[in-house]
């Protein structure tokens, strides 16, 4: 990955912690870091560490002091709960000398949260109401476990429950808030994503060129590559939105210009399956999928899209060769002689469900998804994606990887890039393919 970021030296520091044996022996992906980076990051904080923690009492300890100490701003996420292996509470009121006194209103809301579900509470659950004296309550509506803000010589921490929606709720409706008033100079940071799809990462930066110039300037690029495409993410500080996007506005054309073709969209968010629905929306077109290797992926990317019943009429997962044959009117002697991973089956399967369907537009998807099934002339990971376009029929060939599961995500991910560029007559694919339509 290619990653460029300058950080002015006025920035403040932040530090995640991240509590939790289940993280460090691999059962839970640290999801909370990544949320946390991308919020105190966008409020103009340079997030310089991040540390990853057991529930223990000792290593809690050392390393909240030393953040502490260092960061002007440290999230701890973790170990709030009622259950024994959750100490972060307790740590963080001994480093602060603080006592735990009940607190009124949370443990009103705790016993509100009981009585609901018809539960008593425990001891343990009493426990959580417990507050050290040191600290701000940030409420949590979303469940058990407050969180709390303390500070002590201009650093400030705040602990939040690891549940990823409760920390996501605190994060965005008390932490940000209380960062706005501790922090009132602070930069923002405006950042923005271009969608790419159908290009690899190496090509995509060959044609964007040379950055040093922005990033020189203070602005932030980087390269987000992934199964379904590269994303390309820009960002820049200002003291304002407006002067934070204006540092953008000469990237954002040059991106368009040397790249256009290959984006999408923006927005970090957006589904390229969306970018086609509002296209065969315009065009009034319909679509119609026959998947063998991808086996739904192609079907549910579309479907996926509210309002994609508007022009999606069905899929047929086409898997076995009798399948292609009866549903798909497939010639029996064409998949003798020429195999079911071949030119000449996917045209006859995109033309098949298009017809079957009565479809505008029929996509097919017919390969060899590994890790079985390979010949000397058909390896692991070769595709050949079908398509149907208003009777023009063509075919399109890839060579994939050997994982499965991201085979799948590609497939769909060129099948729907190649049915975007056709209908908007854009030239050249990483597999030079020519628009043959209108
Ligand atoms: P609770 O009040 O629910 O007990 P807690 O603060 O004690 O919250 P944990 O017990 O540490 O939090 O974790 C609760 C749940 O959140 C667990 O399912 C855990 O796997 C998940 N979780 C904890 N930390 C993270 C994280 N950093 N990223 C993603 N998930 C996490
Ligand atoms: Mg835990």
């Amino acid at each position: 990955m290619f990653y460029k970021l300058l950080f002015s030296y006025d920035m403040k520091n932040a530090h995640v912690i991240s509590i939790g044996n289940e993280l460090l022996i691999g059962d839970t992906i640290n999801t909370n870091a990544s949320k946390i980076g991308n919020y105190l990051t966008e409020s103009g904080f340079e997030v310089s560490r991040g540390f990853t923690i057991p529930d223990n009492p000792h290593i809690i300890r050392k390393q909240v002091l030393r953040s502490l100490k260092i960061a002007d701003l440290t999230i701890v996420t973790g170990g709030l709960g009622p259950t024994h292996d959750d100490v972060t509470k307790k740590v963080v009121a001994e480093i602060f000398e603080s006592e735990l006194v009940e607190h009124a209103p949370v443990m009103e809301h705790i016993e509100s949260i009981f009585k609901k579900r018809g539960f008593s509470l425990s001891a343990s659950n009493r426990e959580q109401a417990m507050i050290p004296q040191a600290c701000e309550v940030l409420f949590n509506k979303m469940g058990t476990a407050p969180g709390m803000w303390f500070h002590r010589n201009g650093n400030y921490l705040a602990l939040l429950p690891g549940v990823p929606y409760e920390m996501e709720y605190l994060m965005e409706f008390e932490v940000m808030p209380k960062i706005k008033t501790v922090f009132p100079e602070q930069d923002v940071w405006v950042t923005e994503y271009f969608k790419t799809a159908g290009i690899p990462e190496s090509t995509l930066s060959d044609r964007v060129g040379s950055l040093e110039e922005f990033v020189a300037n203070g602005v932030g690029i980087a390269y987000l590559p992934n199964p379904s495409g590269v994303t390309i993410r820009i960002s820049a500080n200002g003291n304002t939105p407006e002067a934070a996007g204006g540092k953008l506005k000469i990237l954002r054309s040059q991106l368009n210009e040397r790249a256009g073709d290959y984006i999408y969209g923006k927005g970090k968010n957006l589904k390229l399956a969306e970018v086609i629905g509002t296209i065969l929306k315009e065009k009034n077109l319909s679509i119609a999928v026959a998947e063998s290797c991808t086996g739904g992926f192609v079907a549910n990317e579309i479907t996926n899209i509210p309002g994609s019943s508007a022009y999606m009429k069905g899929g047929i997962i086409a898997y076995s060769n009798e399948i292609k044959i009866k549903t798909l009117s497939v010639d029996a002697d064409d998949i003798n002689r020429e195999g079911a991973v071949s030119k000449t089956v996917a045209i006859q399967m995109a033309d098949g469900v298009s017809k079957a369907f009565n479809a505008d537009i029929g996509i097919s998807t017919t390969g060899i998804a590994g890790p079985g099934g390979a010949t000397p002339e058909k390896p692991v990971g070769l595709v050949w994606m079908g398509f149907s376009i208003q009777g023009y029929n063509f075919a399109l060939k890839a060579i994939f990887t050997n994982n499965r599961l991201i085979n799948k995500e590609r497939t769909a991910m060129v099948v729907l890039e190649c049915i975007r560029r056709q209908l908007l007559g854009i030239q050249g694919t990483p597999y030079e393919l020519k628009p043959h339509y209108p």
